[in-house]
Formats: structure tokens, sequence, C-alpha cells
């Protein structure tokens, strides 16, 4: 078998039980909180640091999760004299920024972010009038969504603050291509783009580990949509973009993604990620035989029943797929007479 064509590996068959890590490279420990969603889990990391720890991401705002951090605390003595020195957050979605303020305030550190995603986590926290989703069910009704899906998103209301504690108004900022030196080690900041606006990967030479995030997953695909605030955004080629600077590193670098297991193959996954997303943009141009909303194309993109949490991404990836498409002159768009846009190849 080629090397281009092996399968990824696995070094752990398992992930730590909760209120447990597993130290996966040296001074690196993984551990795991589980999320109340269809994806049930998120990977933390703690790195060890000098005469202290560097938290990267840190869970969804429940009591289950600071429960089981507390555990956390007490097994590493993240509390005491050996403490935290910094919380740094990927990116701006609930279940790694969730808890950032609450473990900054109880471990007395910094929160570093990127600019991007510290500023998302500020709008989404403070927008109590929901300004910022407001325009969703106008959005998703131009898209070709049914009433009933939509009475469903407007009764649920926006539900970010409820996931997120108060973010920290005070942070440092991380940026492209910056070093930051954790445990002795040189860390480069790698943005990726099209599932967040500016998510931060952390990459160690010197350790052969990447801090994926959400940007590289194993087995499943992170979500790349189409929000109602940015309706003409294109994150479907801003994440294919952002690919390609993976093949730079190198090629037996221990992956260490956001959900899922710890792999190796990482050039290989970049293609099979490539290859994904251009074998569904084929599919939606085949399904495209007459003009169709976005609505229409969720069945070719998601063969399972989706529930209401998963609906925002699936229409939101539709949509993503078909302006990746139309922004490239490969199908066009129109308004019908009742106001659904609609795709034609
Ligand atoms: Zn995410």
């Amino acid at each position: 078998m080629a090397p281009d064509s092996a399968p990824l590996a696995f070094p752990y068959d398992a992930p730590p039980d909760g209120g447990e890590t597993i130290e996966v490279a040296p001074g690196i420990h993984w551990l795991r909180m589980p999320l109340p969603f269809a994806l049930d889990h998120i990977n933390l990391w703690l790195l060890e640091d000098g005469d202290g720890w560097t938290i990267v991401d840190c869970g969804i705002a429940r009591d289950e999760t600071r429960e089981l951090w507390a555990r956390h605390f007490a097994a590493k003595a993240l509390k005491g004299p050996r403490g935290v020195k910094r919380v740094i957050v990927t990116h701006f979605h609930p279940d790694h920024v969730g808890l950032a303020g609450w473990l900054c305030a109880e471990l007395d550190c910094e929160l570093w972010m990127t600019q991007t995603e510290w500023l998302m986590a500020q709008a989404l926290s403070i927008d109590e009038q929901n300004h910022i989703h407001g325009s969703r069910i106008d959005f998703y009704r131009a898209h070709g969504l049914d009433e009933e899906w939509l009475s469903q998103f407007a009764d649920r209301g926006e539900p970010y603050r409820t996931r997120v504690a108060p973010v920290p108004s005070v942070f440092r900022r991380m940026q492209a291509g910056e070093r930051i030196a954790i445990g002795g080690r040189e860390w480069e900041v790698l943005i990726g783009r099209g599932h967040a606006p500016e998510h931060a990967c952390l990459f160690s030479r010197e350790a052969g580990v990447l801090i994926s995030g959400d940007i590289v997953l194993p087995k499943i695909t992170p979500n790349v949509s189409v929000w109602p605030s940015q309706p003409e955004a294109d994150p479907l080629g801003e994440y294919l973009g952002c690919l390609e600077q993976f093949f730079d590193l190198p090629p037996d670098v221990l992956v260490l993604p956001s959900h899922r297991l710890p792999f190796r193959g990482l050039h290989q996954r970049i293609r099979q990620l490539k290859e994904h997303h251009d074998d569904r943009l084929a599919d939606v141009i085949r399904a495209l035989d007459r003009p169709r909303p976005a609505a229409e194309i969720l069945p070719v993109l998601f063969r399972r029943k989706l529930d209401l949490h998963q609906l925002g991404f699936a229409i939101g990836e539709a949509i993503a797929h078909l302006a990746y498409l139309e922004q490239r002159g490969r199908i066009r768009r129109e308004r019908r007479a009742d106001g659904v846009l609609v795709y034609a190849a």
C-alpha cells in the first residue's frame, strides 16, 4: 500500500474516563468532557508549562463539566502553587470557550485567544436582544425551509449565552505565525478558517504534535456553514484554502483533534477532507436537475434524519456548498417570485 493511501493510525482505542487523563506525548495530557448533543464529547488538553500548566479549551458551561474540572483541579493540583498560567481557547464555539471565564476566575489566570474569536464570543454573549442571529428566520425562509421548521427556530431563541459563562473582558491576543513558549517548547499558531473565522491551531515541531481543534478531525468533517449574519460568505472556500498549510507540517505529526481520537496521518486526512468536499460538490451539481433552493439539497448532503440542533448546521452547510459553486461561476443563483433563492446548474 502506498503511504499516500495508508489508513490513519490511532494510537489509543479509547478516551480517558471522566476526571482522568492520558499523557499522549511527554507533558501533554488528554482529557475529555461530555456534551449534551449528538456529538457527545470534546477533547481538551493540559500542557505542562514549567512550574505550572496551560489549558487548551474548556468544555461547555454546565455543572457536569464544572464537577469534572474540580476533579482535575485536585488530581493535578491545578489550584496549588504549581498552578495554571493560562487558558488557550481555539475558537468561540460553546464547547470550546464555554467555561473559559469560570476557569480563568477559579484559577486566576489569563485567557489567550485570537482577536476575532474573542470578539465573536463577546458579541454573542452580550447579544440579549438576539440581534446577531435575529435575521435568521428570514434567511432560512429565503433558502426554502418550511414554516414548521421556521417556527421551531423562532421558539428556540439563541442558546449561546446559556452554554457560555461570561467571557473575560481582558484577553491576550494570539496571531497567525506567532510562536508561544509552553513548557520550554515552541508552539506555532496556525489559523484555520471556514469552521470559525480565526480558529487557532497549535503546532510544536519539537513535540511532534498538532492541536488541531475542530479544523482537522478524524472520521467526521467539521461543520462549514453560511450563517444569517453573513449571507454572502464563502466559508467552504476559506476552509479548503486553510487546509493547504497542513501539508507543510511533518506527515507523522500526532494530531490532537477536539472530537474523536488522536491520530497520525495528517496529510492523508487532509486529502480525504478535500476529496469529501469535492464529492459533495459533485453531488450538489448532480442534484440541480432543475432550479432548487438549499433546503432541497439537504437530503443530498445528509442522509440521516436531523434534529433542530443539527438542522441549523446542515442548512448552513448546504448553503456553503452552493455558495462555493455559485461564487466560482459553476452554478447560478436567482430569486423566485416567492422570494426563495434557487440554484441551477
Ligand atoms: Zn467548533
